[in-house]
């Protein structure tokens, strides 16, 4: 049986870009710059100037309609066209969906993905209406953030970890909120990934915004996040309620500060009804960050609570109930809750190789 009163790990794909920052990359290997780009057509091209040394890119756009990804061209041809996906009930990047006017792509994303070739790549973005009509003449600011680091094996995540105000006034929540981190490190350790976490206070509202919604607020917190750091907000609550362990801002999501790039995590849905922290509340809290942050690297649940939608990782399975997901995916990182019963729950630290990859090639991965 699942644990039906659990809260819910959960993120939206709608998304809202509204500022870029001067990008400061404080690593030598990542770097970044903006630019405006317009739709003739319904398209607009972003051309992507890849030198021999970067890995991987990180797409962020804010346009005047909906945002899609068109096609990736790399310098030899094609790697990915919108119309492969889109239908598809296998999810490989929200970039294709033109749900919102912001949108982020992150390439490559897995390793079956073409390595990313020397010379000029050209991203298609398509502006539409929210009929699907592409439109003319629209606008997007678009920013392009590349990394160097050719180690798929072996990284770094930087993260800023924000406590909302009075909350790390709390001693109970910041001892938890220490080993939930070394939980973390504990379940990327065997992909050779290691959070690097850099706490500080802040003033936003204990109570947060959902991420997936965007706020100015998480824009506000954000911009006090270095240009690779990934930003974690712990909060009281989510949204005035307890239903949510963390929410992600978007699949995958920006490193520029925005009104969505942060994953936000309320405390007292993590410390569990009795609101102590037991040592499986501090363990789920762990697992919570680490499946957080792996959305925001580009991770899908490999199963979404529908039983109808999977991940585009071969080596996760493709069950279809409750009861067969459980058993064959639910001690996975990704999976969308917790599987508890009477005597506890299951670990939820398994990453697949493919999953990994994905993580690995995340442009804040370095
Ligand atoms: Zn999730």
């Amino acid at each position: 049986m699942t644990g039906m009163l659990s809260p819910m790990r959960c993120l939206s794909i709608l998304l809202l870009l509204t500022g870029c920052e001067d990008l400061l990359g404080k690593e030598p290997n990542f770097s970044g710059y903006s630019e405006e780009v317009c739709t003739s057509a319904g398209i607009a091209t972003v051309n992507v100037d890849i030198s021999s040394t970067e890995t991987a890119f990180l797409i962020s756009a804010d346009g005047d309609h909906l945002v899609a990804v068109e096609s990736i061209r790399s310098p030899s041809g094609t790697v990915l066209h919108w119309e492969d996906w889109y239908t598809s009930t296998n999810y490989l990047t929200s970039a294709i969906w033109p749900l919102s006017s912001e949108m982020v792509l992150n390439w490559p994303i897995r390793a079956e993905e073409a390595d990313l070739k020397q010379g000029t790549w050209d991203i298609d973005l398509a502006a539409v209406d929210s009929s699907g009509h592409y439109k003319n003449g629209s606008c997007i600011s678009v920013t392009v953030q590349t990394k160097e680091d050719d180690n798929f094996g072996n990284g770094t995540v930087n993260v800023h970890l924000v406590y909302a105000e009075g909350v790390d006034a709390l001693e109970d929540v910041t001892i938890a909120v220490d080993a939930a981190i070394e939980r973390w490190t504990d379940i990327w350790a065997p992909m050779g990934l290691t959070p690097v976490v850099r706490q500080s206070s802040g003033s936003i509202d204990p109570d947060l915004p959902y991420a997936g919604n965007g706020s100015e607020d998480i824009y506000d917190v954000t911009l006090d996040s270095y240009e690779d750091e990934i930003t974690l907000i712990m909060g009281e609550t989510i949204e005035g309620s307890n239903d949510y362990y963390g929410v992600a801002g978007s699949i995958p999501g920006t490193l520029t500060a925005t009104t969505r790039s942060a994953v936000v995590m309320g405390w007292v849905a993590n410390a569990g009804l009795d609101g102590n922290f037991s040592e499986l509340d501090i363990s789920i809290m762990g697992e919570t960050m680490a499946h957080e942050i792996g959305h925001y690297m580009g991770l899908f649940h490999p199963v979404e609570q529908t039983f109808d939608a999977w991940d585009a990782c071969e080596d996760t399975p493709e069950c279809t109930s409750s009861s067969r997901c459980d058993e064959v995916l639910g001690s996975n990182l990704m999976y969308p809750y917790p599987v508890c019963d009477m005597t506890g729950c299951v670990e939820q630290g398994d990453l697949s190789d493919i999953q990994g990859e994905i993580l690995h090639r995340y442009t804040g991965a370095l």
